[in-house]
Order: structure tokens, then sequence, then C-alpha cells
């Protein structure tokens, strides 16, 4: 079996190392900062999982295959009385001016077997009467779906794979010397070298400096902002036993209930400016503000007037529509790149951990979707 060195410990990494090692593989986890760190885009609190993708099959697949792993793995690795690292609180969509996304996606969990429930207006009004959605025709209830507890989640896996012998290495790494079209090793800012026989990129927002010349143009970093707004005290109809996570991507808003306290969240998924995920400031801009009390002062009341408790500035790595990127590198042909989640990879994790870990042992083929060669330069996003 062969070294595989896996460079960033976000969701993808940790992921793959995770894969990597249960096949039997020596690994070596690199991070730069910390796994789960605040700059990372699995670093938030939260991530949605859910299952539906319009007609996009392929990421309904990934996705419960994925949300079955994350059951069973923070059932296991925090069971009660722990704070759990799932959240089972359901997810609903939307559809006001969404409707023909929505109705795809309806067609394909049922079609897929996915468990879905649809809810006309009076059965929504019924089950979450704190929804106020009158122009909502129908809505979908992905009842199985819910909420990782993301940062906390990532740092878990990175010191479990630590237990397995995956030592967690920190340091910057950058492509070290080439010897016939392999990579040897990778080194970091220090000077020191780590060799590998493959090596996994799973570095985020962070492949385009890691691969300039040929992921600069490729993969575009956003800015992207999460709010968090605080309950009323004692009031629990903002809370997972109530309330679901729920999207809509036609009004670009989505949003997660009070988990642990830290206040109902909610995220605008338009994409912002471009992002140095190093460098840039993380601060809450006024319009991002103004369009989340809308939001709530429109679809909850309850919440109208509720204080901002917290914001946080994270980043997607857009490809150009969406897909992910998941390929080798056409310079070293033991190397792999695993990033693009474009707004919507934390979920799939266990699944893209597995594939890669599949494509390095050599036993599947590239995934034409999430291949380098269908990602142009242009920003055309079609994947949500
Ligand atoms: C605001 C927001 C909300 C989102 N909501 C959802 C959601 O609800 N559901 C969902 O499924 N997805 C969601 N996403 C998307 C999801 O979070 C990301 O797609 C996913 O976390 C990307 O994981 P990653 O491992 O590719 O990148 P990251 O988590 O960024 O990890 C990359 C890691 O690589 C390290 N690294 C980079 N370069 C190097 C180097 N040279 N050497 C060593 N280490 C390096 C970094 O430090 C970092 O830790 C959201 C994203 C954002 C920003």
């Amino acid at each position: 079996m062969p070294h595989v060195v896996v460079v960033g410990a976000g969701v993808f990494g940790v992921w793959s190392a995770w894969h990597l090692r249960a096949a039997g593989a020596r690994v070596t986890l690199v991070e730069a900062y910390e796994p789960g760190h605040s700059r990372s885009s699995s670093g938030d609190e939260s991530r949605i999982v859910r299952c539906g993708y319009g007609a996009d099959e392929i990421y309904s697949r990934f996705a419960m295959r994925s949300l079955r792993a994350w059951r069973d793995w923070a059932q296991e690795s925090a069971p009660p009385p722990q704070a759990p690292l799932f959240h089972r609180c359901g997810v609903l969509w939307l559809s006001g001016a969404d409707e023909a996304y929505v109705e795809a996606t309806r067609r394909t969990l049922e079609a897929g077997g996915y468990g879905v429930q649809v809810l006309d207006r009076a059965a929504l009004r019924d089950r979450f009467p704190q929804v106020v959605a009158e122009d909502t025709d129908v809505a979908l209830l992905e009842p199985d779906c819910g909420v990782v507890m993301a940062r906390r989640a990532v740092a878990t896996l990175a010191r479990q794979l630590e237990r397995r012998d995956v030592p967690v290495v920190r340091g910057r790494a950058r492509p070290g010397p080439d010897q016939a079209g392999r990579l040897r090793s990778v080194t970091l800012d220090d000077g020191s070298e780590i060799r590998g026989d493959a090596f996994v990129f799973a570095c985020g927002a962070w492949l385009p400096k890691v691969f300039p010349e040929l992921l600069g143009p490729r993969i575009r970093p956003t800015q992207q902002v999460v709010l968090y707004f605080g309950t009323p005290a004692g009031d629990e109809r903002f809370g997972p036993r109530h309330m679901p996570a729920w999207v809509g991507f036609q009004s670009g808003v989505y949003g997660v209930p009070d988990l642990e306290g830290r206040g109902l969240k909610v995220g605008i998924d338009r994409h912002g400016p471009a992002f140095d995920p190093d460098a840039d400031d993380r601060a809450l801009d006024a319009a991002s503000l103004e369009k989340a009390r809308a939001w709530l002062a429109r679809r909850l009341p309850g919440m109208a007037d509720a204080p901002l408790v917290e914001s946080r500035v994270c980043q997607y790595e857009n490809t150009s529509n969406g897909d992910f990127l998941i390929d080798r590198h056409p310079g070293h042909a033991n190397v792999w790149m695993a990033g693009g989640g474009s707004g919507h990879g934390f979920k799939h994790g266990p699944a893209v951990g597995e594939h890669v870990a599949s494509l390095v042992l050599g036993s599947a083929d590239v995934e034409p979707r999430f291949s380098l060669a269908t990602k142009s330069t242009d920003a055309a996003r079609s994947v949500y």
C-alpha cells in the first residue's frame, strides 16, 4: 500500500484521509493552520445536509451516501448525553419564485426513494406555524436530513485520524520536486520535506494558490456572509426540535435553526466579491445584514426584531458552474486535486473522501462532471 500525503484538513481532506487509511494506506495529513480553523470553508458552526439537488441526481446520490455516513459517525463519535454532531431537524424547501427547481427536486427525490414530504400551504402552516410562506404553493420537507456541526466535526475527525496512526502535520505545503512526471514530495514553509507515493491536494479556496497557472482562473473564492440572530428567551420555536434548516435558492437566503444557543443562522447565498482566504478581513457588510433582516421580517416574523449575536465571513471556492473538481493533476501522474465545493460541498465530505480514496488506489475512474476538462474559466453557476 502506498504512502499518501493529503494536504488540507478541511472536510474533503479529513474524509479522504479517513477512507485511504481505512483501505490500508499509510497516510499523512498536512494542514497549514488547524483542522476546522476559522478561515477554512469547513470552519463555520454548522452546514446543512440535504439530498435535493434539482434534477442533478449525481449529487443526490452522493448526498444520501454521505448522510448515512454522517449519521452513523456522529452517533458513534458523540453518543448522548454529549452534544450531537448531527441534528436531524429536517430540511425545508420553500419554492416561492423557485418553483421549477423545487419541482425538479421533488421528482428526483421521489424517483430515487429518498424520503421527501410534499407540504401544501395549509400543511406547511400546521407543521411550522413560525414560518410565513403565503407565496409558496408547495414546500418540500426532507425529514431525515439536517445539519452537521461542521467545525467540531472536522476537528473531531482529525483527532480520530491521529488515533488511527495518521499524523496531522502543521505547516503550509507546496509541491516539491518532480521526477519523470511524478511528484516526489511536498515542501513545508520551514524547508522540511514530506515524501510520498501519492498526493491529494484538498486545499479548498487555496487550490488556486497551490496551482496558480492551472487553477487560478478555474476556482474563484468569493466572500460569503452568515449571520446569527438571538432567539427570544425560553422560546423553542426556532430550535432544532421545532424548526428545520431551510433553503430557497431564488431568494438567495438559507438558514439553520438555533443550535447550541449560538443563534438562528441566516446565510446569504449570492456570490459576494472576490476573496483572499489568508489575508482579507472578515467584517460584516451592511447590505448582508439588511437582506437577512428583511428575510426574517418576511418569513419568520417572530424573529423580526431579533438582535444580531454573531456574524462570520467565509468563502465559497467556486468552479465555473458549481461542479466539484476531483481529478488527477495533468502534470503529475501521482497528484490528485479535490475541491471546488462551490458553496455546497460540506455535506458530501464522506462520499467525496471515499471517491478520492478509490481514485488514488486505482479502483475508480474520474467522474466526468468532476473532471478538470469540464471546468471552464467562466462564471455560470448552475449547481446549488
Ligand atoms: C458560508 C458558507 C455556507 C456553506 N453552507 C453549506 C451547507 O450548508 N452545506 C454544504 O454542504 N456546504 C456548505 N458550504 C460549502 C462547504 O462549506 C465547502 O464546500 C466545504 O467546506 C469545502 O471543504 P474543503 O475541504 O474543500 O475546504 P476547506 O474547508 O477550506 O479546507 C481546506 C483546508 O486546506 C488547508 N490548506 C490550504 N492550502 C494548504 C497548504 N498549501 N498546505 C496545507 N494546508 C492547506 C486550509 O488551511 C484548510 O484547512 C458552505 C460554505 C460557506 C462558505
